[in-house]
């Protein structure tokens, strides 16, 4: 097996033309277990630890964050969990301490798996995925559009992942999983909130229920028109937007859990959640008035 090592990003981007079929490592804790296990036998590694770009965030002018892809969970809890409190959260959940210095949203963007747990807060926030090739430079790829199937996303052959844009903090975001267990855990289903007050507008994102990550548009219209954006949450609007959030679900019975679990499970963090999140909503709205 070849081992490219290159430390800039165009060595990076030439290297992928010249060598499509090189698996790029980043943080390595999805690579190498496949390569421990014998799951897969890539004819190169594609090393990007050296590539200091891709281990950099910045802020736009616009207020939106710009995170190369190599940057690692602790990295973002750390520096980033005022910026983007959704993921923050959900990184806080990854693996143990090991897996969070080493780990990246880049390699779980790479992996696209529907359990990933970086997924389900930039789909609620409206995130932009920036992936290059050498031939046609950069592709901003919207959160929505990435997932094509069960770990398959629309990266190219030629292409590497580079970074991912997230919109300003609008208002409150939580994000909530299920496990087995608290720690070291493979989410059985996650969900994701983000709140948009100023527009009336909401964002929601599944992990661990259907063959992608996925939003539920339906429940998010419904709370957009149902909710009254001035006042306490009804109680029969939370559990009804709990409801849509289960449907939106196309889950499988698997070791982890049943489809049945699975949307039951969805529909109360869903509800969850967005208590959280309008509590939040309403004491920032009573603070400024
Ligand atoms: C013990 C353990 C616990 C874990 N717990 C969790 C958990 O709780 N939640 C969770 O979501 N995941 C978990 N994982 C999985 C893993 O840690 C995450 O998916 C992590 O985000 C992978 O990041 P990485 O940088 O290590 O990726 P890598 O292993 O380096 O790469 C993963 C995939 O992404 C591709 N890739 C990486 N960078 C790029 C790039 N820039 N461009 C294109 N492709 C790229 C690689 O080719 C590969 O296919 C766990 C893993 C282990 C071993």
């Amino acid at each position: 097996m070849d081992f490219l090592r290159p430390v800039t990003w165009e060595e990076a981007l030439a290297a992928k033309a010249e060598r499509p079929d090189a698996l790029p490592i980043q943080g390595g804790t999805d690579v190498m277990v496949e390569l421990n296990f014998d799951a897969r036998r890539p004819a190169a590694l594609l090393d990007l630890g050296p590539v200091r770009e891709l281990a950099t965030w910045e802020p736009l002018p616009d207020g939106s964050v710009r995170v190369g892809a190599g940057v690692p969970y602790a990295r973002l809890i750390g520096e980033l969990g005022d910026r983007l409190p959704g993921l923050a959260q959900a990184a806080r959940t990854v693996g143990s301490p090991q897996i969070r210095n080493r780990g990246t949203v880049g390699g779980n963007l790479g992996a696209a798996s529907p359990a990933g747990d970086a997924h389900p807060p930039l789909l609620a926030a409206g995130a932009v995925y920036e992936v290059e090739s050498a031939a046609r430079g950069v592709r901003s790829i919207p959160a929505t559009e990435f997932y094509l199937g069960v770990k398959r996303n629309a990266l190219r052959a030629d292409e590497l992942i580079r970074a991912f844009r997230l919109p300003p903090v609008a208002g409150p975001q939580y994000f909530s999983k299920i496990g087995t267990r608290n720690a070291m855990v493979i989410a059985v289903c996650s969900f994701s909130i983000a709140l948009f007050p100023g527009e009336r507008r909401v964002g929601t994102g599944l992990g661990s229920a259907a063959p992608t990550p996925l939003r539920a548009y339906a429940a998010e219209e419904f709370l957009a028109d149902a909710a009254d954006w001035d006042g306490d949450l009804d109680e029969a609007v939370a559990g009804r937007f709990g409801e849509l959030v289960g449907a939106a679900a196309s889950p499988i019975d698997d070791v982890r859990g049943t489809a049945e679990y699975r949307r039951h499970a969805l529909g109360v963090m869903a509800r969850r959640t967005l208590t959280w999140a309008w509590n939040d909503h309403r004491k920032g709205a009573l603070e400024c008035a």
